[in-house]
């Protein structure tokens, strides 16, 4: 049997366990520490921005965090792309709100504008207006942010954004993490650079930062014993995990560049296949960190689906996944309302992420080739 092709793997740098060793060097093994406060300043300067970032357990924490800090509580609705990974909805349900999904436009796959203000909308109408709006750039693919931007400032909205798949994309020139009042950003196995697992928020300013590390350390009050007037979290980051993220921020650049040609090289693979789209940026204004390079395929016009051409790859022990079942259609979610086409929907039918690691070698880039083209025949 061949070796298993990965759609995304862990890829180190190098210098990880030298940022480790250090800390165990001198005895920083615990959720803070050098490492940590080293992490979350290289994320800054690497998202270029004013905002303040912390360092966090996982992303799905960082948008429970962001869900807490914009004040949703037990009864408030929250508006989330529909098209996505669980994680950025269940943090929803953790704070007792309920989610009011919404379809994506066909040029990003993320959150519709138009559908995003019909719900908004709606749900004045009836009375209560949503707390917040969680969009997502799914992929690495900037959402349509200014346009969602605008909506959020109309209505007076809290933007969270999910960037956890986005790091070092950018929508006109700016980095995708730095729009929402909030942003979780992950470090997940499978994510662009990982730290094992782990997250951080992007804050405004020092002091949301400060409620967000207060709210993450159990929100202990200022006194000598352990007093406690808030519902605190434990989803700090540790200073050994965040040891590999400094590592992994000396390659970023480099792993971006690397996902960014395995778009290209499936680009290559499917020029000439009628029926076979490879997704990528709509215009000059966006800018994909391609973490996972996905295709749709038009099966009347193929004449295959995707699960034809993911049988195939599995067959030769070469990972592929269709995309993210939309949250309305999740047995767990499909009681909430949902505002939209068949947008996300067709794109699950129809679409299949590809294994887009940096780490794949020229002789599994071969043998990815080989199997599609025989494949097509
Ligand atoms: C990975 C991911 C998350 C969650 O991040 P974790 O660090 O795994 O908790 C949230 N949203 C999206 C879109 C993701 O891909």
């Amino acid at each position: 049997m061949n070796s298993r092709i990965w759609l995304s793997s862990p890829h180190m740098g190098g210098n990880e366990l030298s940022y480790i060793q250090e800390a165990f060097d001198t005895n920083w093994i615990a959720p803070l520490g050098p490492n940590v406060t080293g992490f979350e300043g290289d994320l800054k300067a690497f998202l270029n921005t004013q905002k303040e970032v912390a360092a966090l357990a996982s992303g799905t924490a960082a948008i429970h965090l962001g869900l807490i800090l914009a004040g949703v509580t037990a009864g408030d609705e929250v508006i989330c792309q529909s098209m996505t990974f669980s994680a950025s909805a269940n943090p929803i349900l953790y704070q007792g709100a309920t989610p009011i999904f919404v379809d994506s436009e066909p040029e990003t796959w993320n959150m519709c504008p138009k559908h995003l203000e019909v719900a908004i909308k709606d749900s004045i109408a009836k009375g209560k207006k949503p707390k917040a709006i969680i969009p997502v750039h799914l992929y690495g693919m900037p959402a349509k942010m200014e346009e969602i931007s605008a909506i959020a400032t109309k209505y007076e909205i809290a933007l969270i954004e999910d960037a956890a798949e986005a790091l070092g994309s950018t929508y006109k020139g700016k980095n995708c993490g730095t729009f929402g009042e909030y942003a979780a950003l992950s470090f997940n196995g499978n994510k662009i650079i990982t730290t094992s697992g782990g997250g951080a928020i992007v804050c405004n300013d020092e002091e949301a930062k400060k409620k967000a590390v207060f709210l993450a350390t159990q929100a202990r009050d200022d006194a000598p014993h352990y007093q406690h007037s808030e519902i605190g979290y434990n989803y700090r980051m540790s200073n050994i995990v965040a040891g590999i993220g400094r590592g992994q921020m000396e390659v970023l650049s480099k792993h971006i560049s690397l996902r960014r040609s395995m778009q290209a090289f499936y680009k290559d693979v499917f020029k000439n296949v009628a029926g076979v789209t490879v997704f990528e940026e709509p215009n000059d204004d966006y800018f994909s960190n391609h973490w996972l390079s996905c295709i749709t395929i038009d099966p009347k016009e193929a004449g295959f689906t995707r699960e034809d051409l993911r049988l195939a790859l599995w067959e030769d022990n070469i990972e592929s996944r269709p995309l993210w079942k939309p949250m309305h259609l999740q047995p767990i979610f499909e009681k909430y309302p949902y505002y939209g086409s068949n947008v996300c929907e067709t794109l699950f039918e129809n679409g299949l992420c590809l294994p887009s690691g940096s780490n794949l070698t020229t002789q599994e880039k071969e043998r990815i080739a080989q199997v599609i083209a025989a494949f097509l025949g």
